[in-house]
């Protein structure tokens, strides 16, 4: 009874993730399916072929600092509570960065990110590594929290595929309750004119929201917020409270209920301009942690390259010296002594899911085992 009862939950929340219009779309686990070829390639790698392809995106941190502390950021480990983790290298040169794109274009990457490791704009490097590798034919991305924005960067961001700017908050009061400093007007300032510039081709400006106990009720609020500030969508997951590594780590309690509910609002405002997705799948139905795939093979398809220059095997290893994988720095072309080894191998055999929290690739994992080791879509007969 209880299980159904769960089963029901569970259904109710993965059938509103996004809208039957808007069904193919970035959140939507099931393009990992595109990657087929890309997985087989991996599997045949760590059954002992020799070459594994180039990762599909880089994800590139070029600043270890942030002008906002957010409690539950995973950054928090290692730029507050342990920042002699980050050693003296805290943000990548700019030219650096070029010649890294020079390298990752060449070799067949295709995406970059331009992501956490704290908040990215505050590089001054950030604009022309966007433009040039936009130049380059990548597509990029970049994640930030909107509270700086200049010429450059408005130029630099609208040549993006997307842009998600993480905001937690409808109100200044409870933004400055969960970052600790008073941005919230300037950030919805900021991206006022951003999405005001945003002529087409634009980039996809997403408002991204975490659920956490102190905003739960906001959310509704901050996707109206998102629709009046003239963004393209607003994307809402559970926050991962369970991983060891964050400041008062345990299971989100919060009524679900209640979340789902506000859910059924923002879908509400959906219109052919305006997207909204409530990501829910890589949680069970009380939005914890779930693990519905037995092994880690996912992992090549993306490359983590923080401020340091070393890489990490994945995106929520940054920083932990078991995971990491080599240095890229000062010579991108480093990365080939690496890629691909046997150490490389042995380190994605060595991965003990069950030590992981919420896996970013948790549904790669699995179309990985179910798709491609064991053939259950039965994919020569379309
Ligand atoms: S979170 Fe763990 S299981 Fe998931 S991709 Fe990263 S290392 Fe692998």
């Amino acid at each position: 009874m209880m299980i159904a009862m769960l089963k029901d939950k569970q259904k109710a929340q993965l059938n509103m993730e996004w809208s039957e219009d808007a069904k193919y779309n970035s959140f939507n686990s099931m393009k990992g399916l595109v990657y087929y070829e890309h997985y087989q390639k991996i599997l045949d790698w760590l059954d002992g072929n020799s070459y594994l392809p180039p990762p599909v995106e880089c994800n590139l941190d070029p600043f270890a600092a942030c002008n906002l502390s957010c409690h539950f950021c995973i950054t928090q480990r290692y730029l507050r509570t342990n920042p002699e983790e980050v050693g003296n290298m805290r943000s990548l040169p700019p030219e650096y960065m070029v010649h890294l794109v020079d390298f990752l274009s060449s070799w067949g990457v295709r995406g970059l990110c331009i992501s956490g490791g704290g908040e990215p704009t505050l590089h001054p490097g950030v604009p022309e590594v966007l433009r040039y590798a936009q130049s380059r034919n990548m597509k990029t991305s970049i994640f930030t929290n909107g509270t700086y924005m200049t010429p450059a960067l408005i130029v630099a961001l609208r040549g993006c595929q997307f842009v998600t700017w993480s905001i937690n908050a409808s109100d200044a009061e409870t933004y400055q309750h969960i970052t600790r400093v008073s941005l919230f007007d300037r950030a919805v300032a900021n991206m006022k004119i951003l999405a005001g510039n945003n002529k087409k081709p634009h980039a996809f400006i997403c408002a991204r929201m975490l659920i956490l106990p102190e905003n739960y009720k906001q959310i509704y609020d901050v996707c109206k917020m998102a629709k009046e500030l003239g963004l393209d969508g607003f994307s809402i997951r559970p926050v991962d409270y369970e991983r060891s590594d964050i400041i008062g780590h345990r299971k989100l309690d919060i009524p679900v209920d209640e979340v789902v509910t506000q859910f059924e609002y923002c879908h509400k405002e959906e219109t052919e301009d305006f997207r909204v997705f409530t990501v829910t799948h890589k949680f069970d139905p009380y939005f914890h942690v779930k693990h519905d795939f037995n092994e880690c093979w996912a992992t090549p398809l993306l490359l983590p390259i923080l401020q340091d220059g070393n890489a990490y095997l994945c995106v929520d290893k940054k920083m932990e010296a078991d995971y990491r994988l080599g240095s890229c720095y000062p010579e991108p072309s480093q990365i080939l002594s690496w890629w691909g080894s046997d150490a490389h191998r042995q380190l994605i055999k060595r991965v003990d899911i069950r030590k992981c929290s919420r896996c970013t690739f948790s549904q790669y994992n699995r179309q990985m085992e179910e798709v491609v080791r064991n053939d259950s879509m039965m994919v020569s007969f379309p």
